[in-house]
């Protein structure tokens, strides 16, 4: 199993050091945050580093969910634009997020839209040689909007009919209380990547895991990933606004 570290956890400023720093602490792989100022600039630094190269698409401003057909296109362009840089820097992997229905009520509707935009971003991906990977969302408790996805059986579903990978976020699983072993057993061979961190089961705080309260170190991660037969990637993704770069690298969870 492969060790990564999710580049929003090195903040926005990211110098060669850093990147050797990274290396040198046993990471395989960085996964480039697509939103961070620097995000080409870092596809460039890991790979001087030796570093393998995921990616995060961004997702700020495009919701994958959008009624906008103007949105639509300009999502799948700056995809694409992406996924070709991705392809020259020899990556494997990209993360989407399914974006958030405008009301509760026309989820259902919605989730057809995004299922039909996701196919074709899958498509559109491995015929760049890249693997997209579907993560897992918080649900809004208010349910004024509706995240995709946002409960286990949602996502299942929205994997198995957009033939996308799955990346398992423990902490946003955390949030929503599903148990991690079994949402692990079913996800069998759709899990692609892991996105690794802790928090107090109420926010997305993205800690070190150990100083959360999900109880899931790396060791137990890893036993219940080896028991599925998982040979993917656990990739840190550590809050930069709690912790340092260095905090993170050279914590116990990440030997
Ligand atoms: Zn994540």
């Amino acid at each position: 199993m492969e060790k990564w570290l999710s580049l929003w956890s090195a903040g926005q400023k990211k110098t060669v050091e850093d990147m050797t720093a990274i290396r040198e602490a046993g990471f395989d792989g960085v996964e480039i945050w697509a939103e961070h100022l620097t995000a080409e600039n870092d596809m460039e630094l890991a790979k001087a580093a030796g570093l393998k190269i995921g990616l995060h698409l961004p997702f700020h401003d495009l919701n994958l969910a959008t009624p906008f057909e103007e949105v639509e296109s300009l999502i799948f362009k700056i995809n694409e634009q992406w996924l070709k840089k991705l392809q020259e820097y020899g990556g494997g992997h990209a993360v989407i997020h399914g974006g958030m229905a405008w009301a509760s009520e026309g989820h259902l509707e919605a989730k057809e839209v995004v299922i039909d935009r996701l196919s074709r971003m899958q498509k559109m991906a491995e015929e760049l040689s890249c693997t997209l990977l579907f993560e897992n969302q918080i649900p809004d408790k208010l349910n004024y909007t509706h995240i995709y996805p946002s409960s286990v059986d949602e996502w299942l579903e929205m994997l198995d009919e957009s033939g996308t990978a799955a990346c398992l976020d423990t902490g946003h699983l955390a949030v929503l209380g599903a148990s991690l072993e079994e949402t692990i057993s079913r996800l069998g061979n759709r899990l692609a990547s892991v996105h690794f961190s802790d928090n107090d089961a109420e926010g997305d705080l993205h800690q070190l895991p150990g100083d959360g309260v999900t109880g899931t170190s790396t060791a137990k991660l890893v036993d219940l990933l080896q028991e599925h037969d998982y040979n993917g990637p656990i990739v840190f993704e550590i809050n930069p606004y709690l912790y340092s770069l260095q905090d993170i690298i050279e914590h116990p969870s990440a030997k």
